[in-house]
């Protein structure tokens, strides 16, 4: 097995702090970005075994009319239920872990010499960011972590303060962070801090190789 020459960068943060916004600035300036919630869509594609087994465990009412899985209805039953919330991640963690690794096969097999941004929500609560060469959390102040998912998702002010408040606090992530990029103010000021650490990023990897 050959040696990966790329970087691999954990990026995440609380909701609505803006990790999405910050992973498309990376992808933007010509990182590559693998996105844990776009892996976790791909492994219950029909065809795929984590389908059957899911359709096998939690029976047709979690199958939409078009035969794909009825996320929406999976979601409600495991968000009440936390036994078959752990029922279904022994399906699909497994087969999105397998997943991140032939990606990274890949993309060490090609020798992709650039920074790799893994975007995941839970790394640090789940403990794979200790997989990371870097870590980066994205914050903001819960002000406008309650503002950006009324204006997002329509939330309530209750319901996103207690989106908030049932998250790891932001602080814990911090702790845990190589760069800290503060999304709280304008997007333009957001960018210029991306640009800043993907500079530091891009030195760590060029130290790596001397
Ligand atoms: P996350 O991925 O952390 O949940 P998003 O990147 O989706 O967060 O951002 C949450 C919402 O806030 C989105 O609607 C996004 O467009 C908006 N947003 C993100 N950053 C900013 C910013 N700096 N200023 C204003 N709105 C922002």
């Amino acid at each position: 097995m050959t040696a990966r020459n790329f970087l691999l960068v954990g990026l995440t943060g609380g909701i609505a702090t803006g990790k999405s916004t910050v992973s498309a600035m990376f992808r933007a300036r010509g990182c590559i970005v693998i996105d844990a919630d776009i892996l976790a869509r791909e492994v219950v594609e029909p065809g795929q075994p984590a389908y059957e087994r899911i359709v096998a465990a939690f029976g047709p009412r979690v199958v939409a009319p078009d035969g794909a899985l009825d996320r929406k209805a999976l979601g409600s039953i495991v968000f009440a239920d936390p036994q078959r919330r752990k029922e279904l991640e022994a399906i699909t963690h497994p087969e999105i872990r397998a997943r991140f690794a032939a990606r990274l096969a890949e993309l060490t097999e090609q020798g992709f010499d650039g920074i790799v941004i893994f975007d995941a929500a839970v790394m640090i609560e789940s403990g794979n960011y200790k997989n990371m060469d870097r870590m980066v959390v994205v914050t903001a102040d819960a002000e406008a972590q309650v503002r950006r998912q009324r204006e997002r998702d329509g939330a309530s002010v209750e319901a996103a303060t207690r989106r908030i408040a049932s998250q790891m606090p932001l602080a814990e992530k911090v702790k845990l962070a190589d760069h800290v990029i503060d999304n709280a103010g304008a997007r333009e000021a957001t960018a210029a801090r991306v640009a800043e650490v993907h500079e530091a990023l891009l030195e760590d990897l060029a130290a790596r190789r001397r």
